[in-house]
């Protein structure tokens, strides 16, 4: 749904007021009675930094303005990790507990849930707020080498390779089967084993994300561009063409149109982290567009 307008993405969104969605818009908390009640998200788009017409700045603050008005500002596609497992559990974190939002939650069978209209901002990625689109994809994240591996801890508790080499998610019992969307879930990484790599500078280790929430996403980035151009199909890359493992500097962040994980915003986050194959959802999303 952009700017009051539905859109089809060819992959399943389940929309914040449908049977099983989840609404951001809601002022309270979602799964308890008791808890903070207030806004979630800045309703409306800002033109920080832009030297907009005043009619369609107003537009954009109120919410009335139209894809093509939204696309002026609207230039960076934000992807996350959630640290939470699921999709229902980071909506129970984002609204219930941290009173945060995000535009899309990507769950571990592939379904994507909208919890807002693009042209709210959602409050995910701190100074990218007002110019980008987020994305939570249900993980447990990235970890220092061997430091998670134990079975009470976030890789040990969530994965199991077998003798043969392959890797399933072993859903923990208090995620009452995890709530998917769809009856039949592949719990399985697009990749067997641990994938390591360095991000800001720190070695990390991580399983993939599934291929159902891949090509899902590969969708929702086409659909992005098309909507929204400059969302362009791109992610930062260094002078020898390697994708960027670091955060953009000011400058560079500004000037930046297109995909970036959380980790190019702020030096401070690590997702999607190192598993996270760039080039094949660039690959994807451009076959698709
Ligand atoms: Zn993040």
């Amino acid at each position: 749904m952009i700017a009051g307008r539905r859109v089809d993405i060819g992959a399943p969104v389940v929309l914040w007021f449908e049977p099983g969605g989840y609404d951001a818009y809601r002022q309270k908390p979602r799964f308890s009675e008791v808890g903070e009640v207030g806004l979630r998200y800045r309703p409306g788009r800002s033109g920080v930094g832009l030297d907009l017409a005043a009619d369609v700045a107003s537009r954009l603050e109120a919410g009335t303005a139209s894809v093509g008005e939204l696309a002026e500002v609207v230039d960076q596609f934000v992807i996350h990790y959630d640290v939470c497992g699921t999709s229902r559990v980071c909506f129970k974190v984002l609204q219930d507990v941290r009173s945060l939002s995000v535009h899309f939650l990507l769950d571990l069978d592939g379904t994507l849930y909208q919890t807002l209209d693009l042209k709210e901002a959602a409050w995910h990625a701190a100074k990218a707020n007002g110019r980008s689109v987020g994305v939570e994809i249900a993980q447990i994240g990235a970890y220092p080498p061997g430091t998670a591996l134990q079975e009470d801890q976030p890789l040990g508790e969530w994965y199991e390779d077998d003798e043969a080499g392959e890797t399933r998610i072993t859903l923990p019992a208090r995620f009452d089967g995890g709530h998917f969307y769809r009856s039949d879930p592949l719990l399985k990484p697009a990749t067997n084993g641990r994938i390591t790599g360095r991000l800001q500078g720190q070695e990390l280790e991580q399983y993939d994300f599934t291929a159902a929430q891949y090509e899902t996403l590969a969708h929702l980035a086409a659909a992005l561009n098309r909507e929204l151009p400059g969302i362009q199909l791109e992610v930062p890359r260094d002078g020898s063409g390697e994708i960027r493992s670091d955060a953009l500097s000011e400058e560079e962040w500004e000037a930046y149109q297109g995909l970036l994980g959380h980790y190019h915003v702020t030096e401070r986050k690590i997702d999607p982290g190192p598993a996270f194959n760039w080039e094949g959802l660039l690959r994807r999303a451009r076959e698709l567009r």
